[in-house]
């Protein structure tokens, strides 16, 4: 492995030449079934063909336009995500953590619009997970992220998912200005909130005026088998979400959405980007959308979860030595490990499954949503025989 490349990431050891649909090949042709999908961003697999076709002919147009000309793919999608959710207005940069960037910034803006710059303070939550920019650390559960990288910014707060009275204390306060929640957190380990908590912070952010902010990043473009997670509970609709992985089925992009209201802040000069919404982006964004959005592809998810997480449910019964719990939302689902989960990920490459971490020794199963049903029952037969070689390997060491 080259020391060129800092080393901030533990990568596996095999190299892949190519991918079609939710199998991705080694230039040996060895195959491997990827139920990590680039982190939940290949929502339609490898090599979808329709939008192969749509980013090589935009290819031949123009790549890059600066934001000070009109980009009409950026107002064709913005119509798209407006009308598919509770959000009236677009920031498009080229990330999630951009797009969390935005939404901070879109959140403290409205309230310094509304005579009251000094309400600052962001609530974020334990095990949560929001990009790797400064704002998006300090946003994030996770303190190791911060670590040497100075001190944490202010107005930055952190609480525990479970504790109501404080979440409820924090919106009260007169500097709180916006609560940020994943629906179901991804990289924290596949925990799916109830629709019971979603709806009690969305009522006390509303009654405080505190703007809540969903991180729909991992979780939103079809992936729980709703376009967005929290639309499986009709009043929960932030006033921000911050968007990004699915949505351009594999190429760089990431969406700020918010409501009119939200973003009243954000007006000429307040925000920009070089690279955000650029025309290969919106293209193939715009050819991912209205392929996740078709109630057939949705459904299509919903059947693939059942299947993998009943599927799973059953290998954990015969596997209590190894397996703790099955979890999560639809297509987005953790199993998490009695043994360490990064050997589990490695044994499972051995089954030439492809499988991702997660938080609280989880591991994660993040396949595209289109993804045949007889691939996710081969998906389900290698995890099993992962399960029966860590066994075989566990009663050789005792
Ligand atoms: C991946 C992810 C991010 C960060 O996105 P990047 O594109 O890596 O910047 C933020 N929030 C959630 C929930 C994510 O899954």
């Amino acid at each position: 492995m080259s020391d060129r490349i800092m080393a901030v990431y533990n990568r596996a050891p095999v190299v892949f030449e190519r991918g079609v649909g939710p199998w991705l090949y080694t230039k040996e042709g060895e195959a491997y079934l990827d139920c990590v999908a680039g982190i939940a961003t290949n929502g339609l697999g490898h090599a979808h063909p329709g939008l192969v076709a749509a980013l090589t002919e935009q290819a031949g147009k123009i790549w890059h336009l600066s934001n000070i000309f009109r980009i009409p793919g950026q107002e064709e999608l913005a119509e798209r995500l407006t009308a598919n959710s509770f959000a009236d207005t677009v920031f498009f940069g080229n990330s999630g953590s951009e797009a969390i960037e935005c939404g901070l910034k879109t959140a403290r803006k409205y309230h310094a619009a509304n005579g009251q710059p000094e309400r600052i303070d962001v609530i974020g939550f334990a095990g949560s997970f929001h990009g790797r920019t400064y704002a998006a650390v300090n946003a994030s559960g996770n303190a190791t992220y911060l670590e040497g990288f100075g001190p944490r910014l202010p107005g930055f707060i952190q609480l525990g998912l479970d504790d109501m009275d404080a979440i409820a204390e924090a919106i009260a306060r007169p500097t709180a200005a916006a609560l940020i929640v994943e629906p179901v957190q991804g990289e924290g380990g596949a925990r799916a909130l109830s629709g019971e908590w979603l709806l009690e912070v969305r009522r006390r952010c509303t009654e405080a005026g505190v703007l809540l902010i969903h991180d729909e990043i991992q979780s939103g473009m079809g992936r729980t088998g709703r376009l967005f997670a929290h639309q499986w509970f009709p009043g929960a609709e932030p006033d921000i979400m911050a968007v990004a992985k699915a949505l351009g089925g594999g190429f760089p992009v990431g969406a700020c959405v918010a409501t009119a209201e939200a973003a009243k802040g954000m007006t000429f000069g307040a925000h920009g980007s070089t690279f955000g919404g650029n025309p290969l982006a919106m293209a193939v964004s715009i050819a991912a959308f209205d392929e996740i959005a078709r109630p057939e592809t949705l459904a299509h998810a919903t059947k693939v979860a059942e299947t993998l997480s009943n599927g799973l449910r059953d290998i954990a019964a015969r596997y209590p030595d190894i397996i703790v719990d099955v979890r999560g939302k639809g297509l987005l689902i953790g199993v998490k490990m009695v043994i360490n989960n990064r050997e589990f990920m490695a044994a499972a490459r051995d089954q030439h499954l492809l499988v991702a971490g997660g938080g609280e020794n989880c591991v994660r199963l993040l396949p595209p949503l289109n993804m045949p049903i007889a691939d996710a029952e081969e998906a389900l037969k290698r995890f099993e025989a992962t399960c029966e070689a860590v066994r075989a390997t566990l009663a050789k060491a005792a």
